[in-house]
């Protein structure tokens, strides 16, 4: 992945703008703000409200994951010492630690077929 020439962040091909000279591996979002594209050019830009489907749809992906983490540490500090929740809540927590990963791997094409959804149509020109 090529990296930008202004803020030496790396993205995928189609995230940059087209063009030799100046143009050559900037960025859309450094492109805007030096002037060399329009917005309405920049296609992978995305406006607040795609953005905000995007991260609420990455949030809820990861969320679970998240959860499990902060009840693996509750149950570490807190009911680990109480002799029958501590071992009920262990046994809840296992079931639950390799169930997910596998529901993860499950939904992992509709999680990727509604990115897509969210992900603006790229036309790659020929030569790039
Ligand atoms: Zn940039």
């Amino acid at each position: 992945m090529p990296a930008c020439r202004f803020c030496f962040t790396t993205y995928p091909r189609e995230f940059f703008i087209l063009g030799n000279g100046p143009r050559k591996d900037v960025c859309q979002r450094c492109g805007i703000e030096e002037g060399l594209i329009e917005e309405s050019e920049a296609a992978m830009l995305f406006d607040a409200g795609l953005a905000s489907s995007r991260l609420t749809l990455l949030s809820r992906r990861w969320a679970p994951m998240l959860w499990v983490l902060a009840l693996w540490g509750m149950w570490f500090v807190i009911l680990s010492d109480i002799p029958t929740w501590g071992m009920f809540s262990l046994i809840v927590l296992i079931i639950v630690s390799l169930v997910l990963p596998v529901n993860m791997m499950l939904n992992r094409a509709k999680y990727s077929a509604l990115f897509s959804g969210l992900t603006p149509t790229h036309q790659r020109p020929p030569g790039h």
